[in-house]
């Protein structure tokens, strides 16, 4: 498989070292991407949350992955979209950066992405897409142990977004 892969599928069934969690600040779970990883992952996920007292937006956190077959989940942030013009796309950029930060000072090889930020917080498809696709690719060209970013996408729309940035 090439480096940066994009695949449709439920993120909470796969099994990599570390999948991002599409968090909010709270970090105390939530709608979409976030409610479906916590209900998998199972309660005791909500205990390790708890100690961070909540997190900026751009920045990550790690956890064990309980029950989910991920060794690890890695909680960001996005940014909610304004119009674009505070900030939106370097903080989604910091989001898929410092998430991969952590995955590799974790070891992680194998890492696999939600579409951040897509959803409620209405960032524009493609262009979430073309920030993220850079951000890893960028990111590959220095780390230590990541070595497969796979992007796990909910729909159809979103998997040709993705698809459309990687050549
Ligand atoms: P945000 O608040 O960052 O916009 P959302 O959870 O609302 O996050 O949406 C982010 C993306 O995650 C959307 O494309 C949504 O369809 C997708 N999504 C929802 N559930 C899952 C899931 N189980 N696996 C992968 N992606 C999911």
């Amino acid at each position: 498989m090439p480096p940066v892969n994009v695949i449709k599928g439920d993120i909470t069934k796969i099994k990599v070292d570390a999948i991002v969690n599409a968090a909010n600040t709270t970090l105390m779970g939530g709608g979409g991407v976030d409610g479906a990883i916590h209900r998998a992952a199972g309660p005791a996920l909500y205990g390790a949350c708890e100690k961070f007292h909540g997190c900026r937006t751009g920045e990550a956190r790690i956890t064990g992955g309980f029950n989910l077959p991920a060794k690890f989940i890695i909680h960001t942030p996005g940014p909610i979209w304004h119009g674009g013009d505070n900030g939106e796309d370097q903080l989604l950029a910091n989001s898929y950066h410092n998430s991969l930060r952590l995955a590799d000072k974790h070891l992680c090889r194998t890492v696999a992405f939600p579409s951040i930020s897509t959803g409620v917080y209405a960032f524009p498809l493609e262009r979430a897409a073309k920030i993220a696709i850079k951000t890893i690719k960028d990111f590959l060209l220095t780390a230590n142990y990541v070595d497969q970013v796979t992007m796990v996408c909910f729909d159809d729309k979103t998997f040709a977004a993705y698809q459309s940035q990687l050549y």
